[in-house]
């Protein structure tokens, strides 16, 4: 693995429903997509995650006052809660 280093990435707060390019935590690429389905009225959203280099995919829920910001942390917390090394 290329020692590649974390750094933070700001993220201004957007109304659209761009999709976001994270770091993917299993290949180490910046191949991940995050895209929510942006239902105005439902409590909790669905965050689809996907990888497009390693075809890593998941889906995580984030409630509405949530970001893709959010998304991404609590699919990382999900991604190493399950894998352990
Ligand atoms: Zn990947």
């Amino acid at each position: 693995m290329g020692g590649r280093r974390r750094k933070k990435v700001i993220v201004k707060k957007v109304k659209k429903t761009l999709p976001k390019i994270f770091v993917c935590p299993n290949c180490g690429g910046k191949n991940l997509t995050i895209s929510i389905n942006k239902e105005e009225n439902e409590e909790v959203r669905v965050a689809i995650v996907k990888c497009g280099r390693c075809n890593l995919s998941d889906t995580v829920e984030i409630t509405k006052v949530e970001d893709i910001v959010d998304a991404y942390g609590k699919f990382i917390d999900k991604y190493y809660g399950v894998v352990k090394k």
